[in-house]
């Protein structure tokens, strides 16, 4: 079969107890615009057990088409009946594209996926656009048009490599969580839906789930944060109770960099960047904060970022739209308490 067979931007469309993840609603908001670019339509791939509510969300976040895969094997994720479910809509519906987010559950099914149907995996993308491969013309080299141009940060954030899969398909990537971002809603929207069983039979041999544990956290997901304050190794263990009282009077939430988490004085879960989290909140305060390309990485799409730092070449001022050069132990509570006047 060639490769001109595979048609549409196929979605990943994670639920996790029959709760759709943000990611699902970003990836369909980059599909749609790759979809306009090879003239084809989007369609989410539901898998789960008794997930048909769902259809009409992913619908009014930009779902032509819903490929729904529900069956009791498929309630709580697990590896062999996922990667069963996504793999058998794959090779029956042949899609040009197929995006995965990067989760805990998307980085685990998106390489067993592409392993089962025999391409290839672009993990952890950041930016993935349609355009021709190799990028400039060679000699002697076919240059293919209309191509998934998949880009991702390498070598440790020190480069960025653009990947493209040429002569399979589908083209798969997997999608940095925060990256992307979803269209508004279409109210009233609907979307065609396909029911489509793979077949589970009862002598599948699967992992079977014992006990669920959730873990219990009152940490806020700063990725859901509308304005962050984030510190460096600049502020100091101490200080951080500082750039607290700044957030509470903003009605924001306290992030951090990897020196901090590698410290011990945040836990992980605040760190920002490349082995942190992507955040694009209204505002971005980085405190203390140098600017390391892998923070930069997980930051800059923020709207406003406003940088305080004593060292005034300090890289975090390259991507600031404002800046401030000082001590943070005087500025910080005096932005504080002008704040709190207001
Ligand atoms: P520093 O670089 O030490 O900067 C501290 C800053 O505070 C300085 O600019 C200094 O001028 C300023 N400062 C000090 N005192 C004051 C004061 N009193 N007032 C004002 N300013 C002050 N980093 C991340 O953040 N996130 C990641 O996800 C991440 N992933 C990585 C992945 C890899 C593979 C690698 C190799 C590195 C990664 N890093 C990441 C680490 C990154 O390279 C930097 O080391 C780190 O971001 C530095 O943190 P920092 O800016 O807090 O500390």
């Amino acid at each position: 079969m060639g490769l001109e067979e595979y048609k549409g931007v196929f979605v990943f469309a994670q639920q996790v107890d029959n709760e759709l993840s943000g990611i699902a609603f970003e990836l369909l908001g980059k599909a749609k615009d790759l979809a306009k670019d090879l003239d084809t339509d989007v369609t989410a791939v539901l898998v789960g057990s008794d997930v048909k509510g769902l259809v009409d969300d992913l619908a009014k976040y930009g779902a032509d088409k819903v490929i729904v895969v529900d069956d009791p094997e498929l309630k709580d994720y697990r590896t062999e009946p996922y990667t069963h479910a996504l793999a058998s809509v794959i090779n029956e519906y042949k899609p040009e594209i197929m995006l995965v987010g990067a989760t805990a559950i998307g980085r685990d099914l998106g390489p067993r996926v592409s392993a089962r149907v025999a391409t290839g995996l672009t993990a952890d993308c950041t930016v993935l656009e349609i355009g021709d491969f190799p990028l400039n013309p060679i000699p002697g080299k076919e240059q293919k048009h209309n191509q998934l141009l998949m880009t991702r940060p390498a070598f440790g954030g020190n480069t960025i490599a653009t990947i493209a899969c040429p002569d399979n398909r589908p083209q798969m990537a997997t999608v940095r969580p925060g990256v992307m971002q979803k269209i508004d809603p279409i109210e009233g929207a609907k979307a065609e839906v396909i029911e489509f069983n793979p077949g589970f039979t009862p002598n599948d041999k699967y992992v079977e789930i014992l006990d669920v544990v959730k873990s219990v956290s009152d940490v806020v997901d700063i990725m859901d944060a509308k304005i962050l304050v984030s510190g460096g190794r600049g502020v100091g263990e101490e200080g951080f109770a500082m750039l607290r009282e700044l957030a509470d009077v903003l009605g924001g939430e306290v992030s951090c960099s990897r020196a901090v988490v590698d410290n011990g004085w945040q836990p992980k879960d605040l760190q920002v960047g490349q082995t942190g989290k992507t955040v694009r909140p209204n505002v971005y305060f980085a405190i203390g904060i140098s600017g390391a390309i892998q923070h930069v990485a997980g930051m800059e799409e923020s709207d406003i970022i406003i940088a305080i730092n004593k060292d005034e070449t300090a890289p975090i001022f390259d991507v600031a739209d404002y800046g401030i050069v000082g001590d943070l132990n005087k500025i910080v509570p005096a932005l504080t308490e002008k704040l709190k006047a207001v």
